[in-house]
């Protein structure tokens, strides 16, 4: 089932990009979150391991990476876009998703009809990129891209950048524990998560979608979803 250069038959390579909290982040050595509980299921299923291959998201969002053979699965929160849908194989939703937009705290920024003049700093590639560029007219303000939602959050506090766009339950997450960082406002954007495989590999397609089924069904979906998301 495994068509990567990178590993063999007994090895699921799972391209990511961190940090990504509750999805994908990093602790120590290991990689944890939501998307890596729901891969070491699709690899359980496959009798495999899993082998984690850190890539830009930009890399993974654009279907490149999957596509020269770096990795069996991208697993990053991807949003189920057309586009994507037509670069490589996308899974069914598994994570419902909107955008939320975050300033310093402190900033008299408030919501999106206060950001005139001012610079918004998405991350490279993203829905939430699209979404700024998308409306950067309507409210007058400049759209500055940055390759990980860290350096987001080191623009923001270092004042290079005035606020962001970019996944609300990643933002929910980072603003605990970044008391420098205030979430302000949530953008209803309906978006749904799904997982990458490359284009052709409808095998592996088949797998993760009888995966989340299985998931969804038993209750290790709810489960797992508790765990990293609550409520
Ligand atoms: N969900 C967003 C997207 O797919 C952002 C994902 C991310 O930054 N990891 O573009």
């Amino acid at each position: 089932a495994c068509t990567s250069d990178s590993g063999d038959d007994s090895t699921l390579t799972v391209c990511t990009e961190v940090p990504f909290a509750p999805f994908e982040s990093k602790e120590g050595d290991e990689y944890v979150g939501f998307d890596m509980d729901l891969m070491n299921l699709l690899a359980q299923r496959l009798d495999q391991e899993v082998e984690v291959v850190e890539i830009g998201f930009e890399s993974i969002a654009s279907g490149e990476a999957l596509n020269a053979g770096t990795c069996d699965i991208g697993a990053a929160g991807l949003t189920i876009t057309e586009e994507r849908q037509a670069a490589m194989g996308m899974s069914q939703a598994y994570y419902r998703a909107d955008q939320a937009l975050v300033v310093a705290t402190g900033s008299t920024v408030a919501t999106l009809d206060d950001l005139s003049g001012m610079r918004v700093a998405v991350q490279s590639g993203s829905t939430g990129e699209t979404y700024a560029n998308d409306n950067a007219a309507e409210y007058g303000y400049e759209v500055v891209a940055f390759e990980s939602m860290g350096d987001i959050a080191s623009a923001l506090t270092a004042k290079s950048a005035d606020a962001s766009i970019a996944d609300l339950a990643t933002w929910t997450d980072m603003v605990e524990t970044a008391t420098d960082l205030t979430l302000v406002q949530t953008i209803e954007t309906a978006e749904h998560y799904g997982f990458a495989v490359q284009k052709d590999d409808t095998e592996l397609l088949e797998e993760v979608n009888a995966m989340l089924d299985q998931a969804f069904e038993d209750g290790t979906y709810a489960e797992l979803y508790e765990k990293w998301i609550g409520e």
